[in-house]
């Protein structure tokens, strides 16, 4: 059996790095084609290295690996080298870039009609129609990376979409789920770092505390499954073991259970539609017994309104949602560098979207446009903030 073709965009982040630890497991079922990231070139090289991969990418034009190239591998620089391993020989390009990064490789992949595995939620988000469009035309396979996604992506195998009633986004709740407002108000980096159950990289551990993640999932729901907002509901699920589910027209449930571990969705992405054989996969096996007990309530709007100006956003659509990622990154920045509170992050969003206009058709180039829009709004607003 030919073993399948598999690039990485992202490669030295988090979900990065997981995908490296099941692929190292698995050498005899996949090859690894192309690694990029952003500017960590001598860990690129490293891994290249590793498992022999003859073409790297930096997206950071002006970033080197401190030592030559070892034989055998080449270097491409600049974002246009993201889009050469996107779109070379890799049939699976997962894309675990940070922001929008990944948006012109992804097109690039999806119009070679390549099977994405999408773990940077932002791109479906801010151009989720174009890039759902352009897949179905040219036969590409969107897969998502997001645990919550690959759960009910599980759920929905062999059944059809019309028989969808409702899909059920569980959240953690993050580090702040019981904690006072006036608490909240002074809770700093540290405090918004020490997720309960995942472990991520700081922008998305921040916007879980926030809920702004699942905002940005209940949008990324929308087009990888193609149901209505008003189809997508958030629980609160504290234990992270129920990924999420679907409701049918019947009434029946599904879900998806597992430990909280990003693994299990990667493999899930890259074997696609077989599983791979894999005991350690997924924390290892769950137990049922030593689960305790579930629990599941709504989320608190009041606390946490990011989540419903997510919802906002997405059902404007245009260019809306492609600001929100641009604020929501910008206000991130501001809180993780002391100059803002926890509660600004979602006043500087807020501002930030109430002030920077929208359209409703928008394209690629106009999308990053969108989000440098919001992204320079919400600096604008955080600073005025500070001062
Ligand atoms: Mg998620």
């Amino acid at each position: 059996m030919s073993r399948r073709k598999v690039a990485i965009l992202g490669s030295t982040g988090s979900v990065g790095t997981q995908a490296l630890n099941v692929l190292r497991r698995h050498c005899d079922a996949f090859q690894i084609v192309g690694l990029a990231c952003g500017s960590n070139a001598d860990r690129l090289v490293a891994q290249a290295v590793e498992f022999d991969v003859p073409l790297i990418a930096l997206g950071d034009p002006n970033a080197r690996p401190t030592a030559p190239l070892p034989d055998g591998i080449r270097l491409v620089t600049g974002p246009e080298g993201l889009c050469d391993i996107a779109a070379g020989s890799a049939e699976v390009v997962l894309v675990a870039t940070i922001g929008e990064a990944g948006l012109l490789p992804t097109a690039a992949a999806i119009r070679e009609g390549k099977a994405v595995g999408l773990a940077s939620k932002e791109l479906l988000v801010m151009t989720g129609s174009l890039l759902t469009e352009m897949a179905t035309r040219h036969g590409s396979l969107i897969l998502p990376i997001d645990s919550e996604h690959s759960a009910i992506w599980q759920c929905l195998q062999g059944e059809g979409h019309r028989r969808i009633a409702r899909l059920l986004l569980t959240a953690s709740g993050g580090p702040f789920l019981d904690t006072p407002l006036e608490e909240l108000a002074r809770a700093g980096r540290r405090e918004a770092l020490n997720h309960p159950n995942w472990d991520m990289g700081p922008k998305v551990t921040v916007d879980s505390a926030t809920l702004m993640n699942k905002g940005l999932e209940v949008i990324e729901a929308h087009w990888l499954f193609g149901v209505s907002y008003d189809q997508i509901d958030v629980a609160v699920h504290q234990q992270s073991v129920v990924h999420s589910m679907v409701e049918f027209t019947d009434g029946a449930v599904k879900a998806q259970l597992g430990r909280p571990s990003m693994d299990l969705p990667i493999a899930y992405a890259l074997a696609y539609p077989e599983r791979l054989v894999d005991p350690e996969l997924g924390g290892g096996p769950l137990d049922l017994a030593d689960l305790n007990q579930l629990t599941f309530r709504p989320p608190d709007t009041e606390r946490f309104p990011l989540l419903d100006l997510a919802y906002r956003a997405g059902r404007r659509g245009g260019s809306e949602p492609a600001v929100l990622c641009g604020a929501d990154l910008a206000a991130v920045e501001l809180f993780l560098a002391g100059r803002i509170g926890f509660l600004d992050i979602a006043r500087v969003v807020g501002e930030a979207l109430a002030t920077t206009g929208h359209t409703k058709e928008i394209s690629l180039d106009e999308a990053q446009a969108w989000h440098q829009a919001g992204f320079e709004a919400a600096m604008n607003v955080g600073a005025a903030l500070a001062s």
